[in-house]
């Protein structure tokens, strides 16, 4: 199908975004297009106004500012993975963006976009809800900066008013000595996945973990972070821990039936990626010099 007649208006700064988006009821923000663009075409979504936002530099940056790294929301998948400074700061991230789509989807979409669209299995939102993110979203009016938990509302909807715009995402850099591991099953390489995971861990000098955050993706209508600490702190991470983690996920989720797997399945997947990833980002955290 072919979307519904639109108008087109290309911004450069964000007063001039701010006030297109205030000038039209039905606007919608353009990034990468790789969602919007196809439910356009399905006619789920249609917009009287697409207002791009590409040229919207001050919306591009990747910096890191002491223990916060700071990614424009504009920034595409590609720029983040190629980046040395994410990959130093928080190299879960770029282990979980490999998994978005094919070349031409990285090469295009964006964090933003991926985070506002909110599948509830993409990669992107289950890694930033287990580094404990937080978003920046401005307006006309002023900026206000939201937890990522509580951005997703349920799948498809998050906390953005039509008038403003996902300017940045807050990322706060792991301690040393934590690994980080993302897990993921999908049907074939470059689908959606069915079920993820994003495990970071940290551990003492003698090995004993001090800290750590899991993330799920795909099980529940947002990515889901589950508190795991009870059955891993204070000692070293085993495969025996590792399954006792997986008992408090498997109490914690209610996966349901959808048109790709059942819920008992991915259930059993959840179960199976905790454990290695949690085992893995053990592994990684020693690694890096307990
Ligand atoms: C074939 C295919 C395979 C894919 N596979 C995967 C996959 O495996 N994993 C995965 O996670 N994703 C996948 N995607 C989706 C892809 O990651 C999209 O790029 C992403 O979901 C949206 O980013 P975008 O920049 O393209 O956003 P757009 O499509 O431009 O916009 C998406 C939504 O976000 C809004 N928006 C965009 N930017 C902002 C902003 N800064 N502030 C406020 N609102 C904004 C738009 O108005 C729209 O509602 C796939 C897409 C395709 C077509």
């Amino acid at each position: 199908m072919k979307p519904k007649s639109f108008d087109y208006v290309r911004v450069d700064t964000l007063p001039a975004l701010f006030a297109a988006l205030g000038a039209h009821d039905n606007a919608k923000i353009v990034a990468g297009g790789q969602s919007l663009v196809p439910m356009m075409n399905f006619r789920v979504a249609q917009p009287e106004v697409l207002v791009d936002i590409n040229g919207v530099e001050a919306l591009r940056h990747v910096v890191r500012e002491g223990a916060v790294l700071r990614i424009g929301a504009l920034a595409r998948y590609r720029d983040v993975i190629d980046s040395p400074l994410v990959r130093d700061s928080v190299p879960l991230l770029v282990a979980a963006l490999g998994h978005v789509g094919y070349p031409a989807i990285r090469n295009r979409g964006t964090l933003g976009g991926s985070v506002v669209h909110n599948d509830p299995s993409a990669e992107t939102g289950v890694a930033l809800c287990c580094l404990g993110a937080e978003l920046v979203v401005a307006s006309a009016e002023g900026e206000r900066v939201v937890p990522i938990a509580e951005f997703f509302v349920t799948t498809y909807l998050t906390d953005i008013a039509p008038h403003e715009v996902l300017a940045e995402l807050r990322i706060p850099v792991p301690a040393p000595r934590t690994g980080y591991a993302f897990r993921e099953v999908a049907k074939r390489v470059g689908d959606f996945a069915i079920v993820n995971v994003a495990a970071l861990v940290a551990v003492d000098t003698r090995g004993a973990t001090t800290a750590v955050s899991l993330a799920l993706g795909g099980v529940a209508e947002t990515p889901v972070a589950v508190d795991v600490g009870a059955a891993l702190l204070g000692r070293p991470l085993d495969a025996a821990r590792a399954a006792e983690a997986a008992r408090l996920v498997d109490a914690a989720i209610d996966p349901q039936d959808d048109n790709v797997a059942g819920g008992e399945y991915k259930r059993h997947l959840a179960g199976v990626l905790v454990k290695q990833a949690l085992l893995a980002a053990h592994e990684d955290a020693l690694a890096k010099g307990a």
